[in-house]
């Protein structure tokens, strides 16, 4: 059976109390991946307006933490500044980056966690022109993954988690590299699959701005509508395979459909050797709550990766998930005892279903979408920001009138947006 709704937790983010803001210092990258959703159109975001962005997320979004991204955020000149200043702002700095930068470049990692980041997720796929990794397998790749998670757990005390695109090329993988990771619990705290999608460009659907039809420039087509199919129950079943005791806690759904899941949530226990379960709807609910509570916001990521064992009593509210982790402790202690004085790690798992175009070209993105960003004064969702810095507004989709639309012009989806107070320059 599937993850349902029912028996998670519905993440309580929204838009303007959402733990993760989504920077972008550049659109500028050291390599090409496939799927990306950023053309290279302006380069490198001056500091000041990346400040200015900063600024807004603190007053708008109530952000726990900044992912920065791109483009690759690490070949941006002021990276340690714009560190630095996440931090003086009082919000937690995460780098998602391909790593190319960091390669045999260990003074580097550690100038950056000097200037404040809390950990990196390194976009890791086959689908990428990385040098030196060409053609590689996702499985070969794991030696590159290994070598990356080795140097961050050296300079210690940084998150260190891997992201992947899934296509029906490689979701056969996903067990693998899910049994890769759970083998080095020790040092991989977390894995990230996001599905791939694409604008159909096969006739299905015309695309229009304003009600003008366009042709659709965005990096984020695809000529294959097969292509975009995986969802993340899909993805959730494959999990399942290479770990029994996988189990979801909390979700976020569809901004147009009741049933869809866009991302699923999960953290796992462990020894290493041995998976122990994962956290409940119930523990979920405890962290986020008691988080906002003592914080006043939402937690989304954490460089905390031992559990301190006293937590187990939180199985006492979460039987479920933290309540039967505890109990296949003991068993694996009883076992062997020694395991008594061996750490239990932490290792979170996020699969995210990225915007689906539904049959009448309605978009389905995500409900309360935590990875918004800023464009010219507004919240934007960051997978379809290109349409607003190509168009000015997003692009909508209406069914071919030979496929059964009707043909005519459409009006501009209604767009969530927050006027900002400030004057924020244009990222044009
Ligand atoms: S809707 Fe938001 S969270 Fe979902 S894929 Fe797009 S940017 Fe990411």
């Amino acid at each position: 059976m599937g993850p349902r709704k029912r028996d998670m937790y519905r993440m309580p983010w929204s838009m303007n109390d959402n733990p993760i803001g989504w920077l972008e210092v550049t659109d500028k990258c050291n390599i090409y991946c496939r799927g990306c959703y950023r053309r290279n159109m302006t380069g490198h975001k001056p500091l000041e307006q990346i400040k200015e962005e900063l600024r807004f997320f603190k007053e708008w979004r109530n952000c726990d933490n900044i992912s920065i991204a791109g483009g690759e955020p690490l070949i941006h000149p002021d990276i340690l500044d714009i560190l630095a200043y996440i931090r003086e702002l009082g919000m937690k700095p995460l780098i998602l980056t391909n790593g190319v930068k960091l390669v045999d470049n260990k003074p580097f990692l550690e100038e950056l966690k000097r200037a404040g980041a809390i950990g990196f997720t390194f976009h890791i796929d086959s689908e990428q022109s990385r040098p030196h990794w060409k053609g590689k397998s996702e499985i070969e790749l794991c030696e590159l993954r290994l070598q990356y998670a080795r140097m961050v757990n050296e300079v210690g005390g940084l998150f260190v988690s891997f992201g992947a695109t899934i296509y029906p090329s490689n979701l056969h993988i996903v067990p693998e590299l899910v049994r890769w990771a759970n083998e080095h619990i020790d040092l991989v705290h977390g894995l990230v699959f996001i599905t791939f999608r694409g604008a159909p460009q096969d006739g299905l659907f015309d695309y229009f701005v304003d009600g003008k039809p366009v042709k659709v420039e965005v990096s984020y087509t695809t000529d294959s509508t097969e292509e975009i199919g995986i969802t993340s129950p899909d993805v959730y079943a494959e999990i399942k395979k290479a770990n029994p005791n996988y189990e979801t806690a909390a979700y976020l759904g569809g901004s147009q459909t009741h049933d869809a899941i866009k991302w699923l949530l999960n953290v796992q226990f462990g020894i290493k050797g041995q998976m122990l379960g994962s956290i409940g709807p119930k523990g979920m609910e405890l962290v986020q709550t008691f988080y906002h509570l003592f914080r006043g916001r939402y937690l989304a990521y954490t460089a905390m990766h031992k559990l301190p064992k006293i937590a187990f009593l939180l199985g006492l509210v979460d039987r479920q998930g933290i309540g039967r982790a505890h109990r296949n402790y003991w068993k694996a202690v009883l076992r062997n005892p020694l395991r008594l004085f061996q750490p239990v790690y932490t290792q979170s798992i996020g699969i995210i279903q990225a915007p689906d175009i539904l049959e009448d070209g309605r978009q389905d993105m995500c409900d309360s979408c935590p990875d918004m960003t800023v464009w010219d004064g507004k919240l934007v969702h960051s997978c379809r920001m290109d349409e607003w810095r190509l168009y000015g507004t997003y692009v909508t989709a209406q069914r071919h009138a030979d496929v059964g639309g009707n043909g005519g012009t459409s009006t501009p989806e209604a767009v969530p947006t927050e006027e900002a107070e400030g004057d924020l320059t244009p990222a044009r």
